[in-house]
């Protein structure tokens, strides 16, 4: 994608999504944070299913860990990994309140020592939690980035680091869930939806997948 397009390429995806936000349902950062946890090989849909009966008996560390293991599990066990990401939240609960007060840490480095959570975790609390202009790349972060020229990366932390570098500032914020979108309803893996693509004047894949 050339330079020259990078800026009409957002202020599109803008003008169809003005405030876009996760499709996670959360109502803290804890909550958030859970949820994200969660969402590994998951769908969000998946997910918020589990935790909208999750939340309304445990959505502190502290309950979290009077529910328990298996009481957790027994909320989750749809989700897949399930035992392992409960194993995970749990150990993520304790460390939430012996080290931080029950709360949620807001520096990268705090959060990436929580048991589950990975860059990619950390990026999107610190963005969609705290308004941090980071990057997390999924695989449709990941998939667009390289698709459309923006962001060509061999491995997701390339990918990161490109975007960080040529995404408009006034964008940054934004940036990754317009670019989820575009990639779960849109630029879809097996077959991109070119034809009906409000960023197509601008990318860089060719040739455009025509109407079908
Ligand atoms: S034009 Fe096609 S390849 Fe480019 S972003 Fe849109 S759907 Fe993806």
């Amino acid at each position: 994608m050339k330079t020259e397009d990078i800026e009409p390429f957002f202020a599109a995806l803008k003008a169809a999504n003005p405030q876009p936000n996760t499709e996670l349902e959360y109502t803290s950062v804890f909550e958030l944070l859970t949820a994200v946890l969660l969402s590994a090989q998951a769908t969000d849909v998946g997910v918020n299913k589990a935790t909208r009966r999750l939340f309304l008996v445990a959505n502190t560390p502290q309950a979290m860990l009077d529910l328990g293991l298996e009481g957790l599990e027994g909320y989750i066990k749809t989700i897949g990994l399930y035992r392992s990401k409960a194993r995970h939240l749990m150990q993520t609960c304790h460390i939430l309140v012996e080290r931080h007060g029950g709360q949620v840490p807001r520096t990268r480095e705090a959060l990436e020592a929580l048991p589950g959570v990975g860059r990619k975790t950390a990026n999107v609390v610190l963005n969609v939690a705290f308004g941090e202009a980071t990057m997390a790349v999924d695989t449709h972060i990941f998939r667009v980035g390289n698709r459309t020229g923006l962001a060509p990366g061999r491995n997701p932390l390339e990918v990161e680091k490109r975007l960080l570098e040529r995404v408009p500032q006034q964008y940054m914020v934004d940036a990754h869930h317009w670019l989820i979108l575009l990639g779960r309803y849109v630029c879809q893996a097996r077959k991109p939806r070119c034809w009906e693509c409000v960023v197509a004047p601008y990318c860089g894949y060719q040739p455009k997948t025509p109407a079908p």
